[in-house]
C-alpha cells in the first residue's frame, strides 16, 4: 500500500442533482482527503483535451457535450491506494454493472451520465492532476 493522488470529478448530472455534499462524503469516510477542489464549467478544449483518449470512440462528441451540459466539480484526493479506492467507490462505467452501495449504481443514470469520474492509473491521475490543478494547484494537508 501507498499513499496515491486520485483526479476525481462530479460530472454534471451530479452537480445538477445536488450530490456534491453526498459524494464527498463517501470518499472522506473512505479515508481519502481533498487536496484540491474546484467547480467549473469546462471549456470544449478542456473536455476534448480531458477526454482526447477517447476521440476515436462513437461515443466522444456526445461525451464532450455531456461534460458541458453544465458545471463540474473537479477535486483531487489523496490517501492510501487512492486510485483504487475512489474507482471501488464509483462504481462500473455502466450503472447496470456496478455493485450496491457505489455511487453509479446508487445515482447514474446511464453509461454515459454516470456522475462521476476517476483516474484510472498512477500515469493518468499524474497527468489529469496536472490538467486541472498544474503550478500549485494541490495542497498539502499539514493537519
Ligand atoms: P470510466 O469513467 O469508468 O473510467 P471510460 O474511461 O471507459 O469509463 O469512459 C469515460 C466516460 O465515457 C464514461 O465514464 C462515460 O461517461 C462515457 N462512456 C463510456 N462508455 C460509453 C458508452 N459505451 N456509451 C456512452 N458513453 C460512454
Ligand atoms: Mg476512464
Amino acid at each position: 500500500m501507498s499513499v496515491e493522488q486520485t483526479l476525481s470529478i462530479i460530472k454534471p448530472d451530479g452537480v445538477e442533482k445536488n450530490l456534491i455534499g453526498e459524494i464527498y462524503s463517501r470518499f472522506e469516510k473512505a479515508g481519502l482527503q481533498i487536496v484540491a477542489a474546484r467547480m467549473m464549467h469546462l471549456t470544449k478544449e478542456q473536455a476534448e483535451g480531458f477526454y482526447a483518449v477517447h476521440s476515436e470512440r462513437p461515443f466522444y462528441k456526445d461525451l464532450v457535450s455531456y461534460m458541458r451540459s453544465g458545471p463540474v466539480m473537479v477535486t483531487a484526493l489523496e490517501g492510501e491506494s487512492a486510485i483504487d479506492k475512489h474507482r471501488e467507490i464509483m462504481g462500473a462505467t455502466n450503472p447496470a454493472n456496478a455493485d450496491p452501495g457505489t455511487i453509479r449504481k446508487d445515482f447514474a443514470a446511464s453509461i454515459e451520465e454516470n456522475v462521476v469520474h476517476g483516474s484510472d492509473g498512477p500515469e493518468t491521475a499524474a497527468q489529469e492532476i496536472a490538467f486541472f490543478f498544474g503550478d500549485g494547484g494541490v495542497c498539502p494537508r499539514t493537519r
